[in-house]
């Protein structure tokens, strides 16, 4: 992708951010030709509570499939689609065919961009990935240990340090880092780096809205993270914030 497509990328993405969408803000759909997922068992997974809402079968929740009637959808250009909200398209169980099918379409749709997240993009270097890839991590924090709990305890996913430096290794120019839901992390500065080196070209940072009572940062050290991150990222979007839990 040239320069020029990844400036059209940005403006598309600063647009989107501006008309107020929900979700990721610049999002305009969802499409899940894979569901479930057998990568973190996060304690905060929203899709645990949803399930038992609507009395969903669990077992189909944590297992992954591909519904290969989705990959018949057609997508109008220049919106975007984020891709696997039902869980994560890098879990263990999916398969390399699965994701070529579903690559496969993106590359269909030359004019749309498609925000593909997970919590496991060392998976993203086997591929040849589609240009119109928005590939985007989720980095809760960058440290091992958060407020004296190990990270291991809230996510079996690999670790947020591995996630961001597996996607500063992928030579791919459209790129996204998801803090959500924020955890506590190192110092405002450090974070910061530690993102901007991936080569992002769009962060977004969010609490926790479902009441988990994570090891959250004071509001005050988001806020300092928030200005350093827009000192080195040209889309930064700011979605629930509020206080810690322990703040109030
Ligand atoms: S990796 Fe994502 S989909 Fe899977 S359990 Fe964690 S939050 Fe849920």
């Amino acid at each position: 992708m040239s320069d020029v497509d990844v400036r059209r990328a940005i403006a598309l993405l600063r647009r989107r951010v501006r008309s107020g969408r929900l979700m990721f803000p610049f999002v305009d759909e969802t499409w899940n030709p894979i569901v479930g997922c057998d990568l973190g068992f996060c304690v905060y997974c929203w899709r645990r509570a949803w399930a038992r809402r609507i009395k969903y079968n669990m077992e189909l929740l944590w297992k992954p499939t591909l519904i290969r009637d989705r990959l018949k959808k057609r997508f109008k250009p220049s919106t975007v689609v984020f891709t696997c909200t039902m869980g994560d398209i890098f879990s263990w169980s999916v398969l390399d065919e699965w994701v070529e099918e579903v690559f496969e379409v993106i590359r269909r749709h030359p004019d749309t961009l498609f925000l593909v997240l997970t919590k496991n993009p060392a998976r993203f270097l086997r591929y040849d990935l589609p240009p119109n890839v928005l590939a985007g991590t989720t980095a809760e924090t960058d440290l091992d240990e958060v407020r004296g709990i190990p990270y291991s305890e809230i996510s079996r996913a690999p670790p947020p340090r591995e996630r961001l430096r597996a996607l500063a290794d992928l030579d791919h120019p459209l790129k996204f880092v998801s803090v959500e839901p924020i955890l506590d992390f190192s110092s405002p500065e450090e974070f910061a780096e530690k993102i901007a080196e991936t080569g992002a070209i769009a962060v977004a940072v969010g609490y926790d809205n479902h009441r988990n009572r994570l090891p959250e940062p004071p509001l005050d050290k988001t806020v300092a993270l928030i200005a350093e991150l827009e000192k080195r990222i040209p889309v930064v979007v700011r979605k629930s914030l509020r206080r810690a839990w322990f703040e109030e």
